[in-house]
């Protein structure tokens, strides 16, 4: 493998105003992020989307990393375009190449300051299960959603999204900001440490992961029959059983949670409770099933194969 620098993201999503804000103070201040020797790459995610206050312009930049599109001849859109450039630019056999990439998002649901796993690879996972030691942060383990595929990390051979909230788009708030960096320096330690050989990972990694998403109920024109019910707002990462209240009608008519009959039996916990930006994809929130892992240790060497590759500054 190639050497190659960890690739800090923020500002994938335009009107995500938080991580930009970091990267921008961290150009200006390097001292303040704390890098534990890593050579940084810090990259603004969607320049274009981020200059118009929008989430994006043509597509969701972070549903566009999806291998077929990517490879189709022609140009794309803009979107489609940034992920190119992203990619040959940063990718792990780009003109400077990164390995690593952590992705720093802000929610408007009220998920605290959390991991977002793709799948189950194995270096993703020792990297989750450091930063979740050091932290204790939730994760979420997202997987086997053919609705929401083409994310960033998942195009570096190792990366996770770290997503602070709740906070309305186009703010910043010092809090969200110190979560982020909190998380991104937790990070960035674990990394070093598998550079370095003395990385101890955990016994257990505690994972939610993910079974399906939920829509509002709807009008036959489509329009939303019911808004999510003030007993279930804000109540992220809290288990969900059948009958409790899930949903509002304007009449004033509760719609209680029924587990659909294709899914899993047992305990549901709900995360990304009403995220704003999830509103145009159909989804009022997703149901997880909280899992108790045991660390392998072949997560851990996988971890160390790749950071023996990250440079150092200079
Ligand atoms: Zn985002």
């Amino acid at each position: 493998m190639v050497a190659g620098r960890v690739m800090v993201v923020g500002g994938t999503h335009g009107n995500e105003r938080n991580a930009p804000w970091l990267l921008e103070a961290w150009r200006r201040h390097p001292a303040l992020l704390r890098s534990s020797g890593l050579a940084l790459e810090l990259v603004l995610g969607n320049p274009a989307a981020h200059a118009a206050g929008v989430r994006y312009l043509d597509q969701d930049l972070n549903r566009s990393f999806v291998p077929d599109l990517l490879a189709a001849p022609g140009p794309g859109n803009r979107e489609l375009e940034r992920a190119r450039e992203l990619l040959a630019r940063h990718g792990p056999g780009g003109s400077a190449p990164c390995l690593v990439a952590l992705d720093l998002h802000s929610t408007t649901a009220a998920m605290g300051n959390s991991l977002v796993v793709y799948g189950r690879r194995p270096a993703d996972l020792a990297l989750a299960a450091g930063i979740q030691q050091r932290l204790g942060l939730p994760i979420y383990l997202h997987e086997q959603d053919r609705a929401q595929t083409g994310y960033l990390v998942e195009r570096w051979p190792c990366g996770l999204v770290v997503e602070v909230g709740p906070v309305p788009q186009g703010v910043i708030q010092a809090p969200i900001c110190l979560q982020s960096q909190l998380a991104l320096e937790a990070a960035l330690e674990v990394l070093a440490e598998a550079r370095s050989g003395t990385l101890r990972q955990p016994d257990r990694l505690l994972v939610h992961r993910h079974l399906g998403s939920l829509d509002l109920p709807r009008h036959g024109d489509g329009s939303p029959a019911a808004v999510v019910h003030p007993q279930r707002q804000g109540r992220d990462w809290q288990p969900i059983a059948a009958g409790d209240p899930l949903f509002l009608t304007a009449e004033g008519a509760t719609i209680p949670f029924h587990p659909r009959e294709d899914q899993e039996i047992g305990p549901v916990w709900a995360v990304f409770i009403n995220e704003a930006a999830y509103g145009e994809k159909g989804i009022a929130l997703s149901l997880t099933r909280r899992e108790s892992w045991p660390v392998e240790p072949g997560w851990g060497r996988a971890l160390a194969d790749l950071a023996r590759n990250l440079q150092s500054p200079g």
